[in-house]
């Protein structure tokens, strides 16, 4: 049998650590996906969905691909007019890449990256009126920001022509969100964040609003063709092959949130941000503002102009592994990830080791100024 060697423990905004009975919950016989117990799997999935998501009357996809995959679809079966594309990061910027590539009509709104999206830029694009979707993320997992869904909701709720997408890739189980009562008409995740699953699965809830503008669009694409997957939906089947492994999965853990609360869980990220921002604003800075940041991911000012490539190297030594800046973010920011399966206590740990590796408790514990860096 395998080896038992620790394995190397991810601080990464994904894919997250996995738990063993997880992987055990997925090891289960193969099924047909066109068999009654297939049907009954992805019925009880849907279920308990429209339960953590807050979407009573929400259409639940599952696809086997990651959110990217989704977010495509979202653009291509919504958009018969123009997008607005609201950009504060990576994550945002690929919607409108997204958008532009399809051959889709699309404006880039943006804020300056580390920032919260500006709700009243927003509303003044909307009341343009040659919007017909608006795509947004929740967590800017580039930048460690949080973006206000309630402030979004109110703006966009003034709109009723415009259909919602929100990317909660790194969001989804990490926080609370009323989906319906928000009026969000696309909320995508991919698995391997908050769920704790291994990639390769995504999950999308869609109001029949968002339904009914993708009747009006003809080309539709094919794989991820709404109208196709309702059609199929209705018969609990995906128009493909699903990832039949990681719906064990996905079922094996939506128990498991559900059995154990989902305040107890949201709590839990909100006590670990809290841990690692305080952490974050007493040997360096937070990237994005306090009160805009993530309650899963912490992106970090490296006001110290430390080497975070050679800190991973000296982690990797003690099985751990945090994430660097995103792109141009690389080096200036470092991340660490605080969703999934992890605990305080594995939090605590981490950031203890950074701070031997670092030496950051070497001479007091303050910065000594922002200008020299900590040198
Ligand atoms: C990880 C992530 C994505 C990309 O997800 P894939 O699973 O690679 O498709 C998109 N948006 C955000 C906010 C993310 O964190």
């Amino acid at each position: 049998m395998s080896s038992q060697k620790p394995h190397v423990k991810l601080f990464i905004p994904g894919p997250t650590e996995v738990a063993p009975e997880v992987f055990e919950a997925m090891s289960k016989p193969m099924i047909g996906h066109r068999q009654k117990v297939y049907s009954d799997l992805q019925k009880q999935i849907k279920e308990k969905l429209k339960a953590v998501l807050f979407a009573p009357n929400h259409m639940m996809f599952l696809s086997a691909s990651s959110a990217t995959g989704l977010m495509e679809g979202f653009l291509r079966n919504c958009t018969a007019k123009r997008n607005l594309s609201c950009i504060c990061g990576a994550f945002s910027l690929r919607w409108h890449e997204i958008a532009i590539g399809n051959g889709k009509e699309a404006d880039a709104l943006n804020v300056e990256w580390g920032q919260p999206y500006d709700t009243n830029a927003i509303d003044k694009a909307l009341a343009t009126g040659k919007y017909d979707t608006i795509t947004t993320v929740y967590n800017e997992t580039s930048t460690g920001v949080k973006n206000d869904l309630e402030a979004l909701s109110k703006v966009i709720k003034k709109y009723p022509d415009v259909i919602w997408g929100v990317d909660a890739v790194s969001g989804m189980m990490g926080a609370k969100i009323e989906t319906e009562k928000l009026g969000i008409d696309f909320l995508v995740a991919s698995v391997q964040k908050c769920f704790a699953l291994p990639p390769g699965l995504a999950i999308a809830a869609i109001s029949n609003r968002a339904m009914e503008r993708a009747k009006s669009i003809p080309t539709r694409g094919y794989y991820f063709d709404f109208i196709d997957y309702a059609k199929y939906d209705a018969k609990d089947q995906t128009p493909a092959t699903p990832a039949i492994s990681l719906l064990n999965g996905l079922n094996f853990q939506l128990d498991r949130f559900i059995k154990d609360g989902l305040e107890n869980r949201f709590r839990k990220y909100d006590e670990m941000a809290e841990y690692v921002r305080n952490w974050a604003e007493k040997f360096f800075a937070l990237y994005p503002p306090r009160h805009a940041s993530s309650q899963t991911v912490t992106c970090i000012k490296n006001t110290r102009n430390l080497n975070v490539s050679d800190l991973n190297k000296k982690l990797a030594e003690r099985n751990l592994h945090i994430s660097n800046g995103y792109g141009d973010l690389k080096e200036k920011t470092f991340r660490i990830a605080h969703m999934g399966e992890l605990t305080l206590a594995d939090i605590k740990e981490v950031l203890s080791v950074v701070e031997e590796i670092w030496q950051l408790n070497k001479n007091g514990n303050e910065k000594c100024c922002s200008a020299c860096g900590g040198h």
